[in-house]
């Protein structure tokens, strides 16, 4: 018998997204409670027991953001050209593939205008689901025209940030997207144009790198992790035990990283109140 037994399935290393569906019900991830699915959508996908903030879709996020559930997008139509010809354990082409017909995306952002407390604004919205959120030259490209409009029309930016960091099979040329977006952020603020930035889980590489933490203001949803390398690496670099709560966002904004932590249901509110206060 052993003297010690380990409790399975701890580790979730699967990268998926962490609602665990089985019909009605779902099991919490964080407090272990059953709860009815239908209180889960109902709450906006936050524990109604214990808060735990789920990861939401670009799309849903969209519609929780503007007035009405109603948006429209823009630059939908561009295509990653594997620039590389990269392949890992698959093509990387093939995962394009899978991801763009199991997000209905071209990939991991979704440009939108809408309004927002009755006010226009363009929103910058990531899809986790399509390779894990990452930046590639889509990404990259869609976020700077989002940007660039929002320069051009003077209307408020949102980016809301939901990716592990720059996209490994377009090597360096997802690396350039980091100088681009925050070259065109810098413009929008000679233009005096607010951003604001919102980061949820999950927020790291190269995406906290550059535009998650380059808002005026930058919020992030409750227990959202951010950071830019993953706490294993750390640990094994500095050959210490990391701090309880390191890199989720309270320790953040404790630590002077993060502006606000804002629940998922006063999200829109306090961005119209920011906003408003911007603008006066
Ligand atoms: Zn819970």
């Amino acid at each position: 018998m052993a003297w010690f037994k380990r409790e399975q399935a701890e580790i979730d290393a699967s990268g998926e997204k962490r609602v665990k569906t089985e019909g009605l019900w779902v099991k919490c991830d964080q407090c272990r409670q059953i709860i009815w699915k239908k209180d889960l959508d109902q709450n906006l996908n936050v524990c109604p027991k214990c808060e735990r903030h789920f990861r939401i879709d670009a799309r849903t996020r969209l519609a929780l953001l503007l007035d009405d559930g109603q948006y429209q997008t823009e630059d939908g139509n561009l295509v990653s050209t594997d620039p590389l010809k990269f392949t890992d354990l698959k093509p990387y082409s093939d995962r394009l593939k899978r991801a763009k017909t199991e997000t209905g995306l071209n990939d991991a952002v979704i440009n939108a205008r809408g309004k927002l407390n009755g006010k226009p604004v363009i929103v910058s919205s990531m899809e986790y689901a399509f390779i894990g959120g990452s930046m590639g030259a889509v990404v990259g490209e869609t976020i700077t025209r989002a940007i660039e409009r929002a320069t051009d029309e003077k209307l408020p930016l949102i980016i809301v940030s939901a990716s592990g960091g720059a996209r490994m099979m377009e090597g360096v040329v997802s690396l350039m997207q980091l100088a681009k977006i925050s070259a065109a952020l810098a413009h929008l603020d000679e233009a005096r144009v607010p951003y604001i930035s919102v980061l949820t889980d999950p927020t790291t590489g190269g995406v906290t790198a550059s535009f998650a933490m380059l808002g005026d203001l930058n919020v992030a949803e409750p227990g959202a992790l951010i950071g830019f390398a993953g706490p294993r690496v750390i640990e094994q670099t500095i050959r210490q035990k990391l701090p309880a709560g390191f890199q989720r966002s309270e320790f953040l904004l404790e630590h002077g990283m993060l502006d606000a932590v804002v629940p998922r249901k006063d999200l829109k509110a306090y961005i119209g109140r920011a906003l408003e206060f911007m603008a006066a």
